[in-house]
């Protein structure tokens, strides 16, 4: 045993009768702020980022935190040189080994790319509360689609609030079991008919079924346990993501109480249209139009194209060969729009339109004259 530790309660800064919520609420907290991969502030954060982790092993555990109230740190033996031993994990996959898709919840920013919207529900751990998801939607060029793009998202949800760690009561003495229904829940109604008196089971009103209530209300949340919160996500846009899809960015929902899983954000795509450009699957159709004398005897144009290696439309010449003929498809490999899954690309297709001038003018007409009678 070290000499100079500190107590667990003063490392994490919560009172001997914190709840686990309370302690699980304040170790996140601090997970965030002291993360060697976050702090690049203070030199002894990943010191520190130990001491708070190995109170948390303790105090989250009933076994070993009744050890520790009775006995001090004779009475646990943690080793937090084997817990880290293949090395600090990045802050978000340790909150979500610990509190499963929690990770997400508050400050932490960086929302990964969760797949695409089915909206089938993910099946939820028995009791755990599921939050519920969002749906939003978000207008991208079709360079954006093309390329990729990271979009700042503000959603507004609801979160647990932090003054009353969830609870809704100024403080845990004002939580009381419901004295109407003795904290069942429940409550039985008596009622009287023609066939004698009927007993009903329903929820109690007072509670709500809860069976507790609250004396004090939490000023901050009122009561209501959640506090709303706007929050910007940041979400990457994959290149070649489709109109109207939904992206599913899992646990950016509403966060119903400090242990639920949060929701997803569900995020549709409008790609704002090009007209240039028809997407078919991950090919793309530019009609170009082709004057008729370049058509006869050949030369080049400009087409409109997707330049991938400086992420931008760009303009490319295209040898048009003599003879040319309307609806002659000209394929530019690997031009087309990205696979979703997997590397590679589809191609651009160039369909030649041909322009037949509406007028032209006397000289014109002569030399038409000439060609026909040379056409013979
Ligand atoms: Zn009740
Ligand atoms: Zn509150």
């Amino acid at each position: 045993m070290s000499v100079n530790k500190r107590d667990y309660y003063e490392v994490l800064g919560v009172s001997k009768d914190a709840s686990l919520n309370g302690i699980k609420l304040a170790y996140r907290r601090l997970a965030r702020k002291l993360h060697p991969d976050l702090n690049k502030t203070d030199p002894k954060a990943k010191e520190k980022f130990i001491e708070v982790q190995e109170a948390y092993e303790v105090l989250s555990d009933e076994q070993k935190r009744q050890n520790y109230d009775r006995f001090g740190f004779s009475g646990v033996h943690v080793n937090m040189g084997d817990f880290f031993s293949g090395g600090i994990p990045g802050i978000d996959e340790l909150l979500r080994s610990i509190f499963g898709g929690f990770s997400s919840f508050g400050g932490f920013d960086d929302f990964g790319f969760g797949g695409f919207g089915s909206r089938a529900r993910r099946r939820s751990a028995p009791r755990r509360e599921v939050g519920q998801d969002i749906e939003d939607y978000v207008e991208i060029t079709f360079e954006e689609a093309m390329f990729g793009v990271k979009k700042d998202i503000l959603i507004e949800r609801y979160t647990p609030c932090d003054d009353c760690e969830g609870s809704g009561a100024e403080d845990p003495s004002s939580i009381r079991t419901c004295p109407q229904c003795q904290g069942t829940g429940r409550i039985r109604k008596m009622t009287q008919s023609g066939f004698g008196t009927i007993i009903r089971e329903t929820e109690c009103y007072t509670c709500n079924g809860a069976g507790r209530v609250i004396e004090k209300k939490c000023k901050t949340c009122n009561g209501k346990k959640v506090v709303p919160e706007s929050k910007t996500i940041h979400v990457s846009i994959p290149p070649g993501v489709e109109n109207g899809v939904h992206l599913k960015v899992q646990g950016a929902g509403h966060v119903p109480s400090v242990n639920a899983i949060p929701g997803d954000l569900y995020l549709g795509i409008r790609i704002t249209g090009d007209e240039k450009f028809i997407r078919r699957g991950n090919d793309l159709y530019t009609p170009a139009n082709v004057d008729i004398v370049t058509a006869i005897i050949g030369g080049k144009i400009n087409i409109p194209t997707l330049n991938y290696k400086e992420k931008k439309l760009t303009e490319k010449e295209l040898t048009i060969p003599p003879g040319t003929q309307p609806g002659t498809e000209f394929r530019i490999k690997s031009r087309g729009v990205s696979y979703m899954r997997g590397r590679g690309r589809g191609d651009q297709y160039v369909i030649v339109k041909i322009e037949i001038p509406k007028k032209v003018s006397d000289k014109q007409k002569e030399l038409l004259q000439k060609f026909k009678e040379l056409n013979k």
